[in-house]
């Protein structure tokens, strides 16, 4: 939650101007583009969130597999090359009805 810099104010989100916008005089404040951690919140967890726009779920193909959030038994699943030491790739799942998203190495 924010406050409005000039009345204190809580801000509320004007998801057309992707701004943060105060309901009473007007002060407008851009929305800080954070890292966006999974579910989990930890730091251990963060996993690469691709947006709907990004990852066209049309086209990317599913495989039968539990989700662990709801149980579900259907993901989309892609594969992303890390650049690492090992130059292993990661799996990721998103479940196809709560959207969860998860890795697995391979
Ligand atoms: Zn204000
Ligand atoms: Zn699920």
């Amino acid at each position: 939650m924010k406050f409005c810099s000039r009345c204190g104010s809580i801000l509320t989100i004007d998801r057309e101007k992707q701004a943060l916008v105060c309901p009473k005089c007007g002060t407008e404040e851009m929305i800080e583009k954070d890292v966006i951690y999974s579910k989990h919140g930890a730091e251990k967890d963060k996993v690469v969130i691709i947006g709907k726009k990004e990852l066209n779920l049309r086209t990317t193909p599913q495989v039968k597999i539990k989700c662990p959030m709801c149980g579900n038994s259907m993901a989309y699943w892609w594969m992303v090359q890390t650049r690492g030491i090992d130059e292993s790739s990661t799996q990721f799942y998103r479940c196809t009805k709560c959207d969860y998203t998860w890795r697995e190495y391979s």
